[in-house]
């Protein structure tokens, strides 16, 4: 049940086929709806239906009312911007977050693609129409998936890999690749769980699983809207800590002291280094 007003203008509305209005007004709660003119998120009591349209493409849109009253917008260059946000090779605007659940494999990736919410050729039918998250999803291997989270066991896939980085994971696929940062303890304990589970981990994206609210709306969003995922193979996990073991590491040079320690003349101190008298 919606409780956010949705105002379609008669012209929206002739121009947008029964379906794509119920599919708006199915997500226009969504904490992570965008405005189609600020970009802000849509906060709001009310969100204005907009379609943005040149001589290729239709998109469905929501705005603040403040931004745009609901009707149809001329804007050049939409399908340009569209195949540009969905395979631009340095990642796609994108929330995420890790977590885990009880079923193996434990370690979950939650990817919530901020992008357009329908696409479809100008007068185009509801057939012709192309859900751009699901073209996000297909191109990285992942399937749609229904039920609760702790229940999905969805296929694996070879089109992705999961790499460890220092500073988060990277999901690679043919077209490019998503990063998603984590804090340090979280990586760390992410990647015993993954580690632990045959180095595997569950990949999901679905729309309005808030991603950046408090609490998030994962739960709701996978069980009630589109969903896709897939088991991913988890590269570069570090080796588990052997405590019994004295911990030999290895010096590494700390960039910000280099210079002291090659300097050519190690007795001067640099008018920086002199203390105050
Ligand atoms: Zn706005």
């Amino acid at each position: 049940m919606s409780r956010r007003q949705l105002h379609v203008a008669a012209e929206v509305a002739q121009a947008m086929p029964a379906a794509y209005l119920a599919q708006l007004q199915a997500v226009v709660d969504d904490p992570d709806n965008r405005c189609a003119r600020c970009g802000g998120p849509i906060t709001g009591a009310s969100a204005e239906a907009v379609i943005l349209c040149d001589e290729n493409v239709s998109t469905v849109r929501l705005a603040h009312p403040k931004c745009a009253r609901s009707g149809v917008y001329q804007a050049s260059g939409m399908r340009a911007a569209v195949t540009a946000r969905i395979t631009d090779p340095e990642g796609t605007d994108i929330n995420t977050t890790l977590g885990r659940r009880q079923l193996t494999p434990r370690a979950l990736v939650f990817l919530e693609p901020i992008m357009l919410l329908s696409l479809a050729p100008s007068g185009g039918q509801l057939a012709d129409v192309e859900d751009p998250l699901a073209v996000y999803a297909t191109q990285r291997g992942l399937e749609p998936i229904t039920g609760q989270l702790d229940q999905i066991t969805p296929e694996p896939t070879t089109t992705s890999r999961l790499h460890v980085e220092s500073d988060g994971l990277v999901l690679t696929n043919p077209l490019g690749q998503d990063t998603i940062p984590a804090d340090p303890d979280v990586l760390a304990d992410w990647c015993t769980t993954a580690r632990d589970d045959h180095h595997t981990a569950i990949v999901i994206t679905a729309r309005g699983l808030g991603l950046t609210q408090q609490p998030t709306t994962i739960e709701e969003a996978i069980a009630t809207r589109p969903a896709w995922a897939a088991q991913i193979n988890v590269h570069g996990l570090p080796q588990p800590r052997r405590r019994w073991w004295p911990r030999i590491t290895k010096k590494t040079p700390d960039p910000a002291r280099e210079p002291r320690q090659v300097s050519e003349s190690p007795g001067r101190m640099s008018a920086h280094d002199r203390p105050r008298s």
